[in-house]
């Protein structure tokens, strides 16, 4: 992992802002800077985990935690008619940030398949 903070990672120490949606001891959901739907929420754990292909076998329950904080948040998002989770992984993944996040779009019929 480079020394680096990433930019989640600033987000989780509180060094530069973000419109927080959801916090609790193990992730943190925030609205995406640039959003490609109505609704577009980062969930991160606050784990520094690079990528989904950094997870290991031991963080199992972590990853199912933040399905289920995904799952209360699109109630609370008022995302009745359905949402998409995405996961971008690595360069040809087009992952940007280097810190596990996973997507939670919705609010718009959600075309397929991506580019
Ligand atoms: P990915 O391309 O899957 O790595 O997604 C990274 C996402 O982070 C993009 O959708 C960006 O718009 C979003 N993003 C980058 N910086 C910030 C920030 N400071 N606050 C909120 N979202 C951000």
């Amino acid at each position: 992992m480079s020394a680096e903070k990433t930019i989640f990672k600033r987000i989780i120490d509180k060094e530069i802002p973000a419109d927080i949606v959801h916090e609790d001891d193990l992730c943190l959901a925030f609205h995406d800077v640039s959003p490609q739907a109505p609704t577009h929420v980062l969930v991160i754990p606050r784990k520094e985990i690079a990528s989904l292909a950094e997870v290991q076998d031991e963080d199992a329950a972590l990853i199912g935690h933040l399905f289920a904080v995904i799952r209360k948040l699109a109630e609370e998002l008022g995302l009745a008619d359905g949402y998409r989770t995405v996961i971008n992984c690595g360069s040809d993944g087009g992952q940007s940030v280097g810190h596990l996040h996973i997507h939670l779009l919705g609010g718009r019929a959600l075309t397929w398949p991506p580019g």
